[in-house]
């Protein structure tokens, strides 16, 4: 990677890590099984407080195992927060299922139980209802899930937790992941913690996570020879790569801690000046922040998002825009969506916002610079 551009989120890998991807060359498990996946499962499970877990290829497979498991097919409908990268409603259409889309709440950014209440109302009265409800936790914060369970449980609709982004976050003392009948965790490259490209499905439900493991193995029969009665997938964790995300887990709560550091001196930066509002911590729980997030209001602060984007951007420095709102994709044009008020909560923050380097190991001197310059495009 190139050394003096600052990423956005990059990977932070230690000294452990390499020791457990030596003890799966040592041992020759170069495979999709291994006594890294084993152990890597048993700790996040342990970290997170969930009873069982299994690893997998990506967050995406993971979220597609868990609709399979709650049986989503053809033509059902699934209910997914609309503010969110489109990994998390993309499983939905591998299984023919429509989404529907559920916006945010200005307290957490997160599914509006309101919007959620107007798509449940809504479907009841048609004599339908969703088949399951992801529920994303965006940059690292819990959504408010006392109300969401609540409608969901009245209608005994399964709620699939996407913690891609919130791993070492807490909802009323429980650590996020756990919050649904599954949670969902993703260790890509840019996420708090990183496998380079790895997931985890977790639930403490043995029989879900011993069939999600039985899918992500093409669905063998346990039988000696080559036996299929179901669809499977080749979703399975490399050995290897649960090393490193043995190593990585191990500093989970230093990374949540400089992460938050990182956002607390951007707070500071730009405390009291009119028109930036930083992505608000609700009060349920702690906030992992995954990538701060802020969002510019143009008539107050005189300059667009776009505008400190490229600021940025001629200075080696990487930031991105907030996820498009789901609803307003070309993907998705078919798709019902519900709002939490007159206007779309996630479309206006999607207008204003932007993520700013946020590593964990961001250095004081790379904050700066990034701060700076900021300072000097805003005129502020
Ligand atoms: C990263 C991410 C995913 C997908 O995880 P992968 O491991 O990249 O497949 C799903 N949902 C959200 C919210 C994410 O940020």
């Amino acid at each position: 990677m190139d050394r003096e551009r600052i990423f956005l989120s990059p990977p932070h890998i230690g000294a452990a890590e390499k020791k457990y991807v030596a003890d799966a060359f040592e041992s020759n498990w170069i495979a999709p099984l291994g006594p890294n996946v084993d152990a890597f499962e048993a700790e996040i499970a342990d970290y997170v407080g969930s009873r069982f877990a299994t690893a997998t290829s990506s967050g995406t497979a993971a979220i597609h195992l868990a609709l399979s498991l709650v049986g989503v097919g053809k033509g059902d409908i699934v209910f997914c927060s609309t503010f969110t990268f489109v990994a998390s409603a993309n499983p939905i259409l591998y299984l023919g299922a429509k989404p529907v889309f559920i916006d945010s709440e200005p307290d957490s950014w997160n599914m509006s139980p309101v919007a959620l209440q107007k798509a449940m109302t809504y479907y009841v009265a048609k004599g339908l209802l969703p088949k399951a409800v992801i529920v994303v936790n965006l940059y690292g914060q819990s959504a408010d899930y006392e109300p969401i369970l609540r409608i969901c449980r009245e209608h005994s609709v399964p709620v699939i937790e996407d913690a891609a982004e919130s791993l070492g976050s807490t909802y009323k003392g429980k650590k996020s992941g756990t919050l649904g009948d599954f949670g969902v965790f993703s260790f890509n490259g840019n996420k708090i913690i990183t496998t380079s490209g790895g997931g985890m499905l977790v639930s403490n439900n043995r029989d879900f996570i011993e069939k999600a493991k039985f899918l992500a193995t093409q669905a063998k029969e346990p039988v000696l020879h080559y036996e299929h009665e179901q669809l499977g997938y080749n979703y399975r964790l490399s050995n290897v790569l649960a090393g490193i995300g043995r190593g990585q887990l191990e500093k989970i709560e230093e990374r949540v801690r400089a992460r938050r550091d990182v956002f607390n001196r951007y707070r500071d930066a730009f405390s009291g000046i009119k028109g930036m509002t930083f992505m608000p911590e609700a009060q349920f729980g702690r906030h992992n922040r995954w990538l701060t997030t802020l969002t510019i209001d143009p008539q107050q602060v005189g300059k667009t998002y776009p505008e400190v984007i490229q600021a940025l951007e001629a200075h080696q420095i990487e930031a991105r825009p907030l996820w498009k709102p789901l609803h307003l994709q070309p993907l998705f044009q078919e798709n019902l969506s519900f709002a939490h008020g007159d206007e779309y909560v996630s479309t206006q923050l999607f207008c204003q916002g932007l993520c700013l380097p946020s590593g964990s190991n961001l250095t004081a001197e790379q904050q700066n610079k990034v701060i700076q310059i900021m300072r000097s495009v805003l005129a502020v």
